[in-house]
C-alpha cells in the first residue's frame, strides 16, 4: 500500500488462504474440511477509520468475537429491499464501536456505523475491514462464517455474493 500511495487495499473474495492454519478455531487437518477459502472482502485500511452504512438498515445483532483469529467486535446489519431481505456483515471493528448498540436501531445509508479496530482487538490482524455479504443467516447474531471449506463452497457462494456487487469497487 506505501509503494502505491494508497489508503486502502481490498480483495479477497473466494481467495484461498494460509493464514488461518495459525487458529485451531480455523484449522482442521482434513483437506476437504479446512477452512481456508475467504467468503467476504477485506479492506485494508488504518485503525479507526469510520465505517459507513452502504445502505440503509437496521441493528440485526452485534458481539465481541473473541476467539484467536475471529473477528473481534462485530456488527451485522438488517436490509429489505423491496420484499428481499438480507445482511451485512462487518468484522475487525473497535471495541467501542458495539459499546452503545441496541438491536434493531435504524442505520441510514451513508451512517457512521463504527470505527476500524487496532491488532490488541480485531483477533490480531493488521488493521482491516471484513465486509459480507450473507443471505440467509440462521440463527447467528453478531457472528457468520467468513471463510468456508472446500466442501461448503457452492452453498456459500450462493448465501454470502461477491460483496463487491454492493461496494462497487473499482479493480
Ligand atoms: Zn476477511
Amino acid at each position: 500500500m506505501k509503494e502505491n500511495n494508497a489508503k486502502v487495499a481490498f480483495g479477497g473474495y473466494l481467495e484461498q488462504r494460509g493464514i488461518y492454519q495459525r487458529s485451531d478455531y480455523f484449522n482442521q487437518l482434513n483437506k476437504e474440511t479446512e477452512r481456508n477459502i475467504h467468503i467476504g472482502i477485506d479492506l485494508w485500511i488504518e485503525a479507526n477509520t469510520a465505517i459507513f452504512s452502504p445502505l440503509e438498515g437496521t441493528i440485526h445483532s452485534f458481539k465481541n468475537n473473541t476467539n484467536y483469529g475471529d473477528y473481534g467486535p462485530t456488527i451485522v446489519l438488517k436490509h429489505k429491499i423491496e420484499d428481499f431481505e438480507f445482511y451485512t456483515l462487518y468484522g475487525h471493528l473497535s471495541l467501542a464501536s458495539i459499546e452503545n448498540l441496541k438491536v434493531g436501531a435504524e442505520v441510514k445509508q451513508g451512517e457512521q456505523i463504527a470505527n476500524l479496530g487496532t491488532a490488541e482487538v480485531n483477533g490480531d490482524y493488521p488493521p482491516h475491514l471484513h465486509f459480507q455479504i450473507i443471505k440467509d443467516i440462521e440463527d447467528y447474531k453478531g457472528d457468520y462464517p467468513g471463510v468456508s471449506n472446500q466442501i461448503d463452497l457452492e452453498f456459500y457462494k450462493l448465501n454470502c455474493p461477491d460483496p463487491n456487487l454492493l461496494l462497487k469497487l473499482n479493480k
